[in-house]
């Protein structure tokens, strides 16, 4: 096709003429003209002829005129019809323009005109994408480059806001890139840059919460995390990633990477402010050691490595047999005998040396290992009762704690039951210790679980109570038959009117819902003589003994049988 500029000169000329503004209104005009050439012909020759009558002249000028007129009406509709392709495409065209909107228009026509309007379409879609694309991604790694990332983390940072979850930012650094670039030239190191954009594609859910920040910096976001260690896992798989060698013009390159994080809401809650904790926590990884990744704020890391070294060492504690029960004497408080003994875990480590449970039951509790060690401690702790009684010593009840994820578990009761039978346990030896907050996690479950057990012939008790919130009236629902005053209470109840009131009303509470009341924490003398004087019916404390191991248990069992055996006698 021919594309010749002179077959322009009407509409050029045409265009000189202000009041035909509008391109209809040109064609239109040519239009117009166009159809009165016959009437004007006629007009002249009826001028120059003389041959017909004035009369006969008239009648045919005014059917003419009338014959043009209507010809012409009908040609200016239809024309200005058939120019709305034009029309449509220009204010499409104007459309995108101004407010960017893409056009819709027909594409099913195959003439010029059709052609025309389905090219825009086309033209322009594809336009827009390559605008997108240029305005929005990094050209070398087709990452989204700062501005989109940064807009798509604003969005997922509002959303962490509203459903209170926690997000990462995940800042790369790429310590050798520059060494690498030198050494094998710039193509190499474009093709490492894209090596290293793809490695981190596949590392995640989400493309477009990556970005290349800088030439050898990337960052990551993470959304959606429950706690900050959830982020370790990712970055160890990251860096083993990474760490891979890559192959570049038959060189193998390793990189070294350095990993900074930083995580909202606890280092901050902006984009700016994310992104230049994660650099600033990259400076430290750098200083620590190579590949190797480092949260931001040092207290946190400190916390946060020593919480991942026990979760290590504990997921083999119970293989490595590094568990042990501890036992603790509960006392009549009238006959100063020994009729029941709580059993308390201990976890004495190589590593670590002894852990306390307060540090390493919440642990097990969060990675669901409360589960075997619950069980373990449960079948350990009959096992022993049962040994006690088969060595003739009087019957006692051996309390265990149970933990909030033991009591979710679906199949407690059978567990517990399938125990009992295994170590020969008669159930009126077991008494389960609860905390109200475990049982106020969801009541109507555990009001439902508890009842089981309780049905089954196992004591429960409420430990460390007064220190949760429930509510007095759901103790009235829970099927429990202890109240364990928390020792909080105990240790000032001599000295301090307010713990020796709150300690009066909880046994008062006990009494009315009929409820036994064992006393924990007792440590003195004078603890022992106000717990007695207001009827507390079991203490537990080191006034009697700290928690022992079961040897040491057997011994103090046996004193306890003989003295009361002379008691007896005397
Ligand atoms: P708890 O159930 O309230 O256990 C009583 C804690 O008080 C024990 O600490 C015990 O050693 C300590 N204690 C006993 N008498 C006295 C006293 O007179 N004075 C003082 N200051 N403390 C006394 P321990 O053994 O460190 O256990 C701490 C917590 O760890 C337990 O609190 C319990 O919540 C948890 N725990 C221990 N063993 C287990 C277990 O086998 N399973 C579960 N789920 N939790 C356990
Ligand atoms: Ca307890
Ligand atoms: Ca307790």
């Amino acid at each position: 096709m021919n594309i010749d500029n002179q077959n322009l000169w009407l509409y050029s000329f045409l265009s000189r003429f202000s009041r035909l503004k509008g391109y209809k209104s040109k064609i239109m005009l040519i239009a117009f003209l166009g159809t009165h050439v016959p009437l004007l012909t006629l007009l002249i020759y009826f001028l120059v002829s003389n041959s017909y009558s004035f009369e006969m002249t008239v009648r045919v000028l005014v059917i003419a005129l009338v014959a043009t007129l209507v010809g012409t009406g009908i040609t200016l509709y239809a024309l200005h019809n058939l120019l709305a392709p034009v029309v449509v495409t220009y204010l499409a065209l104007r459309a995108y323009l101004s407010k960017k909107r893409l056009p819709k228009l027909p594409t099913h026509f195959t003439d010029e005109v059709g052609t025309l309007m389905a090219d825009t379409v086309k033209t322009i879609t594809k336009l827009d994408e390559v605008i997108e694309h240029l305005t929005n991604y990094d050209d070398l790694t087709g990452l989204p480059n700062r501005v989109l990332f940064t807009d798509r983390l604003q969005q997922a940072l509002s959303r962490s806001q509203d459903q209170t979850r926690l997000l990462a930012v995940i800042c790369l650094h790429l310590n050798n890139f520059r060494e690498i670039n030198n050494a094998l030239g710039s193509s190499a190191g474009e093709q490492l840059l894209r090596g290293v954009a793809q490695r981190l594609r596949a590392s995640v859910d989400r493309s477009d919460l990556i970005c290349r920040l800088s030439s050898d910096e990337f960052v990551i976001a993470l959304p959606d995390l429950t706690a900050s260690e959830d982020v370790v896992p990712f970055c160890q798989l990251l860096l083993e990633r990474l760490l891979l060698p890559i192959f570049l013009q038959g060189h193998e390159v390793h990189i070294e990477p350095s990993v900074g994080i930083a995580v909202y809401p606890f280092d901050g809650d902006s984009v700016e402010q994310l992104l230049q904790n994660a650099n600033t926590a990259i400076d430290e990884a750098k200083r620590r050691a190579p590949n190797n990744y480092q949260f931001y704020g040092a207290d946190m890391n400190v916390q946060l490595q020593e919480r991942l070294g026990l979760e290590n060492q504990l997921r083999h504690a119970l293989e490595r047999n590094e568990l042990q029960l501890h036992y603790q004497p509960q006392v009549d408080t009238n006959s100063g005998e020994i009729i029941g003994v709580e059993a308390l875990v201990r976890w004495q480590n190589p590593e670590l040396g002894a852990v306390s449970p307060v540090k390493f039951i919440p642990i097990a509790e969060a990675n669901g290992l409360i589960i075997p060690i619950g069980e373990w401690v449960l079948r350990t702790a009959c096992t022993q009762t049962r040994l006690w009684q088969d060595a003739g010593l009087p019957p006692l009840r051996i309390g265990v704690n149970l933990s909030a994820r033991q009591l979710a578990q679906p199949n407690l009761v059978e567990r517990i039951s399938q125990i009992l039978a295994e170590t020969e346990l008669d159930v009126a030896y077991l008494e389960l210790e609860v905390t109200e907050s475990l049982i106020m996690e969801n009541v109507q479950h555990s009001i439902n679980v508890l009842q089981q057990l309780h049905d089954m012939g196992i004591t429960l008790a409420l430990d460390d109570f007064g220190t949760g919130y429930s509510s007095l009236s759901y103790l009235r629902r829970f099927p429990i038959d202890i109240l364990k005053i928390d020792r909080s209470f105990v240790r000032d109840v001599v000295v301090n009117s307010e713990d020796a009131a709150v300690t009066n009303a909880i046994i008062t509470l006990a009494k009315s819902l009929g409820l036994h009341i064992t006393a924990e924490g007792v440590e003195t003398q004078e603890q022992f003589e106000y717990m007695k004087s207001h009827e507390c019916n079991k203490i537990q404390g080191y006034y009697f003994s700290r928690p022992i191991t079961a040897p040491a248990m057997g011994e103090l069992l046996k004193k306890n049988q003989n003295m009361h055996l002379v008691e007896r006698c005397a």
